[in-house]
């Protein structure tokens, strides 16, 4: 082995360990093919550097993406790619479209309201939007809203109530699944009162509900902290009334009885 060999060898063999320093781990598993490949074609210093360099950050933005996905609590699958938007007249493909591409209302905070009978397709719909925010890089978090208001409510009694809330702030979406199935004689519901008031223009919130707004009186604990949370809610809101048949239950059905035997009856 010639001087210079040796040298390049003893190199090569710290270089795993400093690139494991540096937490890069593409570029500790990549640069003995890619200096392979350098040095059997003559590559400049900077050409290999900067290809190097290139890996390691697409491959960052990838292990950024599926560790969102995974604390997302998403529901697998549920995309917009598999929402038939042709079942849902009231909702238009393009505009959730553009919702998914963030046309500027995460960064305004504001807020996306899903109503309509169990079965609708509003918790798919709105995971599919979060699954789409989520491959743009946006931070997401699907939570049922009684398991959160719990959470909110462990936190209170430990005086830890601003601390959470303020753990919900990195994600710019927070999608509150079944708000109507939580009722306040099972819970002390203000914290999510707080919720609401503590993201208000600064964080959007999107919730689904089989009642519209007339059935939250159940929810909240007075009718001033509903009024007052429904007005924060849609000051700044799109609004998707899905008021079709279950969806489980149309697609358990062979085909749709033809309309004259409907007359008929
Ligand atoms: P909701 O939240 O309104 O009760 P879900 O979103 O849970 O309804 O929908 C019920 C089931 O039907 C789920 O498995 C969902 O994936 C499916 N589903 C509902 N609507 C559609 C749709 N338009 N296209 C594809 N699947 C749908
Ligand atoms: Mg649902």
């Amino acid at each position: 082995m010639n001087p210079s060999n040796a040298v390049a060898s003893a190199e090569a063999a710290r270089l795993p360990l400093m690139l494991t320093e540096l937490r890069l781990p593409t570029a500790k598993r990549l640069w003995p093919q890619i200096a392979d490949q350098a040095n059997r074609e003559g590559w400049p210093a900077e050409r290999f550097l900067a290809g190097l360099l290139e890996h390691e950050i697409a491959e960052r933005e990838t292990r950024r993406l599926q560790r969102n996905r995974a604390t997302s609590q998403l529901p697998a699958g549920k995309t917009l790619e598999t929402f038939e938007f042709e079942a849902v007249p009231t909702v238009s493909k393009a505009h959730m479209m553009a919702l998914a591409e963030a046309d500027g209302w995460l960064g305004q905070g504001h807020n996306l309201l899903a109503f309509g009978p169990p079965g609708a397709g509003k918790t798919h719909l709105v995971a599919g939007l979060g699954h789409a925010l989520i491959d743009r890089g946006y931070k997401v978090l699907f939570t049922r809203t009684g398991d959160l208001v719990q959470k909110l409510q462990a936190a209170r009694r430990d005086l830890r109530l601003p601390a959470e809330l303020a753990k919900l702030e990195r994600y710019e979406l927070l999608i509150l699944d079944d708000l109507s199935y939580v009722r306040r004689d099972q819970a002390e519901t203000s914290v999510l009162f707080e919720l609401i008031a503590e993201r208000y223009e600064q964080r959007s919130i999107a919730i689904t509900a089989n009642t519209p707004f007339s059935g939250w009186d159940e929810v909240f604990p007075d009718k001033a902290m509903t009024i007052a949370a429904v007005d924060r809610l849609v000051h700044h809101a799109t609004i998707l009334e899905m008021n079709v048949e279950s969806y489980r239950r149309r697609s358990a059905m062979p085909a749709r009885r033809p309309r004259a035997s409907k007359e008929q009856q």
